[in-house]
């Protein structure tokens, strides 16, 4: 193994060998206007582009390099439940009215996900055969019971698994039980994200790529972005640069923080292995700390993720300790060849929840999907066009929140490497 060689978190992602082809773009040439402005091109944006377009607005997405740069392109592609936070919390947190909204949303997130690419006839790969959690020990299984009772007073049905079916659906002992969330499923994201940037399109967005906004002005006809090559006046700025925002908006990088997340992509394995490893194709999560998650691609390939090092290119020696915890799982994949090895940027926040945030009248950003955001922010695209259709709507689907900020943000790397040691011995202490 030649341990100098360095994996680039995009070019070296299954999605890139496997994607269906980009729309075509062009880097922004002279100026323009549109009645908004979205800058980023991942899911967030290029769903608010689709709806924002489709109801008749004039809309331009800038992006800093190509469709799906950011995590979008590189993510696991698990379609899961929105949010992180219980429906109890949700209450405790918003109170009845917005909690209950929030959990309608919570619950729609992956049908609205895959309704889009029914809608759009997206070309992007879809399974919706469920989502399963495991539990590592047997004290998280009445956790996961009382869950799946709070979900079912919403009428969504989550299914309790103990120890024989949680083997029967995922092929591995080594878990005690866990949940099944049957709505849940997968995608190949970058195609997922070059499609809604080609349905986006074909409803009359305008998409530049290798176009980094690099300033942000108010002006008396509203805002004006500045990049390298030319300039766009809008009465609307939408903020998506989610894990990978700059300094561009003062003050938006301390209210996140990037962790790396790493995924591995096996060759396609033989039917029978196919067999005794999510034999229903369905995704598979672990309920750690530091979670490990499965899936598989269309063509047999097992995907696996973990949390990875605190920067943006990675190397053979990171993806060890990944594959040493994939064979604890899943033995038979001893002698299974690894062909892909990437990762990329997922945004956290301190409420653990994505924030939509006014930050001046007219600039508005939606982030902060805390690792679910292939549906989340696929929500969170829609839920920000329907912010400026419908200005005056108090009532909406997500609340406008100040998130707050992340003290001794400079320190993050430091901070999250420690904390990663410290989930790591949590974890060890809890599979004890
Ligand atoms: C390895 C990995 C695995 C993941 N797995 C899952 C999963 O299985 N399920 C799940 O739900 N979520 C997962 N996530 C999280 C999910 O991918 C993200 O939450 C989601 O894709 C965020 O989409 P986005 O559009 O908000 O941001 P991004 O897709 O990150 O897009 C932001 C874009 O902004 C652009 N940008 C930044 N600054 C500028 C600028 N100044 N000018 C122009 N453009 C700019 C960037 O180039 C980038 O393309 C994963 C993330 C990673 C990294």
């Amino acid at each position: 193994m030649n341990k100098s060689y360095t994996i680039d978190g995009s070019r070296d992602a299954l999605w890139m060998a496997t994607a269906t082809g980009p729309p075509p773009t062009t880097p922004l040439d002279g100026d323009q206007r549109f009645d908004v402005a979205i800058i980023g091109a991942g899911l967030t944006a290029l769903n608010a582009a689709l709806h924002l377009a489709r109801h008749g607005v004039s809309v331009g997405v800038l992006e800093a390099a190509g469709l799906g740069f950011g995590a979008s392109g590189r993510s696991g592609g698990q379609v899961n439940l929105g949010l992180n936070l219980s429906p109890s919390q949700l209450i405790e947190k918003f109170g009845p009215a917005q909690g209950e909204r929030l959990i309608d949303t919570v619950i729609n997130t992956p049908d609205h996900v895959f309704s889009l690419i029914k809608e759009h006839a997206l070309q992007c790969d879809p399974v919706q055969n469920g989502w399963v959690q495991g539990a590592v020990h047997s004290r998280q299984l009445p956790l996961q019971s009382a869950l799946a009772d709070e979900y079912a007073r919403y009428g969504c049905a989550l299914e309790v698994l103990n120890k024989d079916d949680l083997t029967q659906r995922t092929g591995t002992n080594r878990y005690q039980g866990g949940l099944f969330v049957p709505m849940a499923g997968s995608l190949q994201p970058l195609s997922y994200t070059r499609e809604l940037a080609r349905a986006a399109i074909a409803h009359g967005a305008a998409i530049y790529t290798q176009t980094p906004v690099t300033g942000l002005h108010k002006n008396d006809t509203g805002w004006l972005l500045k990049t390298a090559t030319g300039t766009v006046g809008c009465e609307h700025v939408l903020v998506c640069t989610n894990g990978y925002t700059g300094n561009l908006v003062s003050g938006l990088a301390q209210r996140l923080v990037p962790v790396r997340s790493i995924l591995i992509a096996s060759e396609p394995l033989s039917d029978n292995l196919r067999k005794t490893v999510l034999p229903d194709q369905v995704t598979f999560v672990d309920k750690r700390n530091l979670i490990l998650y499965f899936r598989y691609d269309r063509d047999g390939r097992i995907c696996v993720g973990d949390h990875g090092p605190m920067r943006d290119e990675f190397r053979l020696e990171d993806y060890t300790s990944l594959k040493r915890r994939v064979l604890d799982v899943f033995p038979q994949l001893e002698s299974t060849r690894w062909d892909y090895h990437w990762g990329g940027r997922v945004a956290m926040t301190k409420s653990t929840l994505p924030f939509l945030y006014e930050i001046a009248p007219g600039l508005t950003a939606g982030m902060g999907y805390n690792g679910r955001g292939v549906g989340m922010g696929t929500m969170m695209g829609k839920i920000l066009a329907e912010h400026i259709l419908h200005p005056t709507d108090q009532a909406g689907a997500f609340p406008v929140t100040e998130p707050k900020k992340f003290a001794l943000h400079k320190f993050h790397s430091a901070g999250v490497t420690m904390a990663v040691k410290w989930y790591a011995l949590q974890d060890h202490l809890a599979s004890l």
